[in-house]
């Protein structure tokens, strides 16, 4: 039997706030709408949804659980998708929790005693867990147990608490950023990949066919190649278009429809949006296409630093319109063409007379 995902601890489910890409959540409804329900339903990472069914058939075979499990990747590229569709297709429950909510042992504490056996604890942004509580798990992953330490001083003893064999499933954008001792306590990792053009051409039409939306094949390509090759773009920009057609057209998604819908959005062709141009062009504008320090550029367009280094900069050096070279960020020729701006020129006049 498929259960649903439970929460316990009294906490209600955790709202992810992850990093997010810079075109926005997808609303928490229509994400779940959205989301495959079964491994079968997942479009791409080919590689890695092999290396999981192979997992999950030697777990059936064996009627044991899954081993613990660590999915990086940036987000929006499925690592809920996948962490919640194993237990559903075990059959398991699932608990989702996030690093930055378990401020305490303690909070890990109900997870911990309502974890059936062969049940899935789902960990987001588990690079966030702070140092008392990632220790506080490390007898949990390998032995099943918990050390509960009681009173003080004198008084002070410690209780150990066995617990079921689960399965821990831990997701990270930061994979760099886990201590050694923690990543190690995982047997299994997979990386996600940006997705391929077609891929997300699927996910686009799949996801049309669930929201009862018509959309042409090429309105579907259309919004794929636009989507940074992440699924979750693909989908905000599914939706967008779809409101764009309720409110100014007739509701059908055509490849015109959907042009429109992203020029309103300020999206471009490559699926630049308007903070990637602006980073861009101030960098050419203020620092003659650079190089120039991350701290100056941030000044220069009034944003922080972080959100430029975390949902800037990696779709630009994905594009090659950016480099980071030792003296600072430069703009690329290409960034110059796709902007449509006359790079400088290569050598130029120094005004000095000898
Ligand atoms: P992450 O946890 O990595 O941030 P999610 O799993 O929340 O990403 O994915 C965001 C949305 O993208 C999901 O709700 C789902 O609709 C869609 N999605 C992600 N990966 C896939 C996939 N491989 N196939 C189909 N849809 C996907």
């Amino acid at each position: 039997m498929v259960r649903e995902p439970v929460y316990h601890g009294g906490q209600p489910p955790t709202p992810v706030p992850a990093a997010q890409p810079p075109l926005g959540d997808t609303p928490p409804a229509f994400d779940e709408e959205l989301r495959p329900q079964s491994l079968a339903d997942v479009v791409g990472q080919r590689a890695v949804v092999e290396r999981l069914q192979i997992m999950l058939n030697a777990a059936r075979k064996r009627k044991e659980p899954l081993g613990h499990l660590l999915l990086d990747g940036p987000p929006g590229l499925g690592k809920t998708t996948f962490a919640t569709v194993l237990p559903k297709e075990l059959g398991t429950e699932c608990q989702i929790t996030s690093g930055p909510v378990l401020s305490a042992p303690k909070d890990l504490l109900p997870y911990l005693t309502n974890a059936g056996y062969g049940s899935v604890l789902f960990i987001d942004e588990i690079h966030r867990l702070p140092p008392a509580v990632e220790e506080f798990i490390y007898p949990v992953m390998e032995d099943f147990r918990v050390d509960i330490s009681l009173g003080e001083g004198l008084n002070a003893r410690t209780i150990n608490l066995k617990l079921k064999h689960f399965t821990v499933i831990g997701a990270t954008t930061r994979s760099g950023m886990l201590t050694a001792p923690l990543r190690d306590r995982f047997v299994n990792r997979e990386h996600l990949d940006f997705y391929q053009v077609e891929d997300l051409a699927e996910i686009v039409r799949r996801n049309s066919r669930k929201l009862g939306s018509e959309l042409t094949a090429d309105a579907a390509l259309e919004i794929a190649r636009r989507s940074r090759g992440t699924p979750r773009i693909a989908n905000n920009l599914l939706l967008w278009s779809r409101q764009f057609s309720d409110s100014e057209a007739d509701g059908r998604i055509t490849t015109e429809i959907c042009r429109a819908a992203l020029l309103k959005k300020e999206i471009d062709v490559l699926g630049l949006d308007r903070q990637d141009r602006r980073y861009l062009e101030t960098l050419i504008a203020v620092f003659a296409g650079g190089p120039a320090g991350i701290q100056a550029l941030a000044h220069s367009m009034n944003v922080a630093a972080d959100t430029l280094e975390d949902e800037v900069e990696p779709f630009l050096l994905r594009t090659g319109f950016l480099q980071r070279t030792p003296r600072g960020r430069m703009i690329t020729a290409a960034a110059f063409t796709h902007l449509g701006i006359a790079p400088p020129p290569a050598d130029p006049p120094t005004g000095r007379l000898f």
